[in-house]
């Protein structure tokens, strides 16, 4: 059996706004097993980011964590449910257990400081180096990992005199400083042209397995997908409505949802190729569709879609998915 790092069970999330209450996420459940790279996939707006920043009870105002435990179990056995710690403990946590990348390396370096500084000041505030001496001394071992030329100097180099490529180099050295057990990738390569994608892709791997860190990889593009996961979980207006092994997703997803998102996938091995958008938008979550969420988007909708919320059942040995049809 594949141990669980994290138990995510009925997490929900609430944004509340002048226009209404926003059911941004709505009982969600999900395991991520040590070692793998879990992908939450899904269109702009079904929540996947939300997911992944309420696991450490990074919501702002005006949103809110309603309900759900996020059940975090440690290398030596023990276990706690995120979403019960205080800010103070959950801040020992996060950045140094639990870390991220966000999408937009521009945004989360802070211009003001050398790359170095903000490196050795993410394991200072943890308490993983000594001293500043010793932080910057590991910044420039850190840059040498994430594949900075001349890390010697580059570490005295502001934000602005690096390419976007290696900006989110840097960004992922910060995510990696502390030795974090998981680290949660939020669209890491979205704000990059393809090649750089294409290199920061590999760095993830490479560094994956250097680590030996489990990721939750967020994103839309079912080629990073391919390229990184080992299961996926499918979200769609801020509900899970497929989770299987990459292969079980890509050679045989079951939900009409999935399959849609597949077929918008170009195919390089296809000759002759038609793409096709699913039809319709993503629905308003102040006041979501009653029953299944994609019914209003679904080809086989039937009446029972329109009235029950399907629940997420097991199909084959993990692969699962909430849709009537099965
Ligand atoms: Fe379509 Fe019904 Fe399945 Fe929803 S439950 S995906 S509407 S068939």
């Amino acid at each position: 059996m594949p141990e669980p790092v994290l138990e995510v069970r009925d997490l929900t999330v609430h944004f509340y706004t002048y226009a209404g209450i926003v059911k941004a996420i709505e009982g969600v459940s999900f395991d991520v097993y040590r070692g793998e790279t879990f992908a939450l996939v899904g269109e702009t707006g079904c929540g996947k980011s939300v997911t992944s920043r309420a696991l450490t009870q990074l919501i702002e105002s005006p949103g809110r964590i309603v309900r759900g435990k996020v059940i975090y179990h440690r290398e030596d056995g023990s276990t706690v449910d995120l979403l019960k710690l205080s800010e103070e403990e959950i801040r020992e946590i996060r950045g140094k257990e639990i870390a991220y990348i966000f999408q937009d390396p521009h945004a989360s370096l802070d211009p003001l400081y050398t790359v170095g500084y903000q490196i050795a000041e993410a394991m200072v505030v943890h308490r993983t180096v000594k001293d500043w001496k010793e932080g910057f001394r590991r910044a420039v071992d850190i840059l040498r990992r994430v594949l900075i030329p001349d890390p010697e100097n580059r570490v005295k180099n502001y934000p602005h005199e690096l390419s976007g490529g290696m900006k989110q180099r840097v960004v992922i050295g910060i995510g990696v400083s502390n030795d974090p057990k998981i680290l949660i990738a939020d669209e890491p390569t979205t704000a990059l042209d393809v090649t750089v994608q294409a290199q920061i892709l590999d760095l993830m791997n490479k560094l994956k397995k250097e680590y030996n860190t489990t990721v939750i990889l967020i994103t839309h593009n079912m080629g990073v997908v391919a390229e990184m996961a080992d299961r996926v979980a499918v979200m769609y207006a801020g509900k899970i409505v497929e989770i299987g092994s990459v292969d079980q997703i890509f050679k045989n997803p079951l939900h009409p949802y999935t399959k849609g998102l597949l077929r918008a996938v170009p195919n390089p091995l296809a000759k002759i190729e038609r793409l096709e958008a699913i039809p319709g938008t993503v629905p308003n979550l102040i006041t979501p569709p009653k029953g299944c969420r994609f019914h209003p988007r679904c080809p086989y909708a039937t009446e029972i879609c329109r009235k029950e919320v399907p629940k997420l059942k097991e199909i084959e040995p993990g692969h699962f998915v909430a849709c009537h049809l099965y």
